[in-house]
């Protein structure tokens, strides 16, 4: 007989101090309303009895699998700023890790799954809405391209949470190359804990970074790591739009992917400033500011390896220094590379820099939609003016300016128009995630017990780069009145 889910755990055997064991809390009615049946099939599952009733059973807690060690992770964590020495999992429970067919070790986590040790104030619940805000949204994000953690399932309890108001309540499955954050670290630095760090870094090094396993330095090799992941992921964010909403160091992956949906957005109209979260309220986590925040919490992370680097602790600070100051040129680079990409420019031209900020900046003036102004600049590039952008401008003008200067540029390229449209619609999506359509199925879902606009999201957004996707009402901007839009979570 084959495991419902093979697993093979490797993070439950670091010592006590790093977790804490804890059953899911059973619910009173488990109901599998989503499932990822390729990333079942990628993760070696038995996809065939977890879609059916026993998946309700695993996947709302009620069921432990057999070769589950279920339990609860400790960390710490800035938020907003304001250091918190304990946060830890107080509603996701770690059910374990499976090997996947690529070779890959992956976190299989409940999320809203009840109680734990570090529950705090919290239920140890999760409400439908944001579970399905984050299958959504974390597997476009895949589907785009940008590394991330995955929604394997979500499913109902038949049980109210109450926020402002009760709401049904719903366990996500989420899947990651693994949970460590920032905060993790944090954890035991805070604690003077020197043992549990260089445990820390070990299992990181063995499982994310295994080419810094021969370095004499490994704290610092790890560390150099971290960094230019961060700084390859917080650029891919920016080429998709993308505001994470709630960098705090806890919500940081140490695998570089993007962790923690609550309150992410994308952009619709192109702001820099763009802020979506009610609890940022001061901007810290605007879209323009990301690159900063994440160097930011880089900087923390240093902090807690200065134990494990030189005794002299003056030449620690100047090593994870040195180290960090690589994130600005990488991120930079990453950035300009993707939106030459986005461009469609082969080449490397001094001026290509100044050309992308020139459209970004008329993109902001003329409030053009982010998505559609790169997908239908592909249009322009293949050599049909008539199909571009011009039109998402407020003033139509001030595209027309810079796709002078754009067609220039154009000219210095080789190749021919059409497999240069063809590689620029490959990069840049005709659908995004949009609010509105996100609201509109969460609503369908919570409200209604409606779940076909989810279905039907969820496939569009499986296909972002299709030609067939320009045509799906899922391309489309909101309305242009729609108004500013706020997530709570
Ligand atoms: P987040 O803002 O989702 O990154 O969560 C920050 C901290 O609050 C983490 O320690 C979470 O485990 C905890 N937390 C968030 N929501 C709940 C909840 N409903 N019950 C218990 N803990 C929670
Ligand atoms: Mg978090
Ligand atoms: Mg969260």
């Amino acid at each position: 007989m084959t495991m419902l889910i093979p697993f093979d755990n490797s993070y439950a055997r670091l010592p006590e101090a790093f977790h804490r064991p804890t059953p899911p809390t059973p619910v009173a009615s488990p109901r599998l309303v989503a499932f990822n049946r390729p990333l079942a099939a990628e993760l070696g599952l038995d996809a065939a009895a977890l879609a059916a009733a026993e998946g309700a059973a695993v996947f709302a807690g009620n069921v432990v699998a057999p070769g589950s060690e279920p339990i609860a992770t400790a960390y710490a964590g800035h938020q907003f700023g304001q250091f918190v020495p304990q946060l830890g999992d107080g509603r996701a429970i770690l059910l374990g890790e499976v090997v996947d067919h690529a070779g890959a070790r992956r976190d299989i986590q409940l999320k809203g799954a009840g109680l734990t040790p570090f529950s705090r104030r919290g239920d140890g619940r999760a409400a439908l809405g944001p579970v399905l805000r984050e299958y959504l949204v974390s597997e476009a994000m895949a589907a785009l391209g940008v590394p991330t953690t995955r929604a394997l399932a979500a499913a109902t309890t038949g049980e109210a949470v109450l926020r402002e108001r009760p709401l049904p309540g719903a366990v996500l499955t989420r899947v990651a190359s693994s949970h460590i954050r920032v905060g993790t670290f944090q954890f035991f630095a805070a604690r003077g804990n020197v043992a549990a760090l260089k445990d820390l870094v070990d299992h990181v090094i063995a499982r994310h970074y295994p080419e810094a396993a021969d370095r004499p330095d490994r704290a610092l090799a790890m560390y150099e790591r971290v960094v230019a992941r961060q700084a390859s992921l917080v650029a891919q964010w920016m080429h998709v739009g993308f505001v994470h909403g709630v960098m705090n160091t806890d919500n940081c992956s140490i695998a570089g992917e993007t962790i923690d949906y609550g309150p992410c957005a994308f952009l619709d109209a192109y702001d820099p400033r763009a802020v979506f979260s009610s609890i940022d309220q001061h901007g810290r986590y605007a879209f323009a500011n990301q690159p900063g925040i994440a160097q930011w919490n880089l900087a923390r992370l240093a902090e807690c390896l200065l134990p494990l680097l030189s005794e002299d602790q003056d030449a620690a600070i100047a090593q994870v220094t040195l180290a960090l100051s690589a994130f600005a040129p990488a991120f930079e680079t990453a950035r300009l590379d993707g939106y030459r990409r986005k461009l469609g420019l082969t080449g490397d031209r001094e001026d290509d820099g100044g050309l992308v900020q020139e459209l970004l900046d008329r993109m902001a003036e003329g409030r053009a939609d982010h998505t559609l102004t790169f997908r239908r600049l592909a249009a322009v590039a293949g050599g049909d003016a008539q199909a571009g952008p011009r039109d998402l401008f407020d003033e139509p003008a001030l595209f027309d300016e810079w796709a002078v200067r754009y067609v220039a540029r154009l000219g210095q390229e080789p190749g021919d128009g059409a497999a240069r449209r063809e590689s620029m619609e490959r990069v840049n999506p005709a659908i995004i995630p949009r609010n509105h359509n996100v609201e509109a199925a969460l609503q369908a879902a919570v409200e209604d017990d409606d779940f076909a606009p989810f279905e039907a999201l969820a496939a569009a957004l499986a296909a972002p780069y299709a030609r067939s996707a320009d045509d799906s009402v899922y391309a489309a901007p909101p309305p242009k009145d729609a108004g500013p839009y706020r997530t709570f979570c």
